[in-house]
């Protein structure tokens, strides 16, 4: 299917579902597959590193942080990388990112561009937030 996806032989899916699973497990699932394959963007997208020894925070905490503060921005791609060595190279096409910068030290990105450097890791993910706003409403005051 995901070859199918990446091809561009698709353009939906139909999920069959025994009466096992809720049908907003199986939306969730079938609205998942579609942003994977960008063929639909229905929710915010994270891109995040699987971690390693140079990782400089606790990633899985962070990535739910980051999460529950962006999730209702759909459409934005947020990368949340572990150290800044390769994180910036590794976010690819993401909007925004939150990368390790040394210990208990943040830096943001809007793209590839470092937009804020060593903030301490408990301001980090409210300090990303209020960049988006500020970034969406320049845009929506330039729209
Ligand atoms: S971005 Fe840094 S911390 Fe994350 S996997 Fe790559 S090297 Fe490791």
């Amino acid at each position: 299917m995901g070859a199918l996806i990446l091809d561009g032989f698709c353009d939906g899916i139909f999920l069959f579902n025994q009466g096992s699973l809720s049908h907003a497990t199986v939306d969730a699932t079938a609205f998942g597959i579609l942003q994977a394959g960008r063929i639909r963007t229905s929710k915010t997208e994270y891109i995040s590193c699987p971690g390693c020894g140079r990782t400089l925070y606790d990633l899985e905490k962070t990535i739910a942080r980051v999460k529950a503060a962006t999730s209702h921005l759909t459409g934005l791609k947020i990368g949340i990388m572990g150290c800044i060595v390769n994180g910036p190279g590794e976010m690819a096409d993401a909007d925004y990112g939150y990368v390790g910068a040394g210990r208990g030290k943040i830096s943001l990105y809007k793209g590839k561009v470092c937009i804020d450097k060593n903030i301490p890791e408990e301001e980090a993910v409210e300090r990303l937030l209020e960049f988006i706003r500020n970034d969406l409403k320049k845009k929506s005051d330039i729209g």
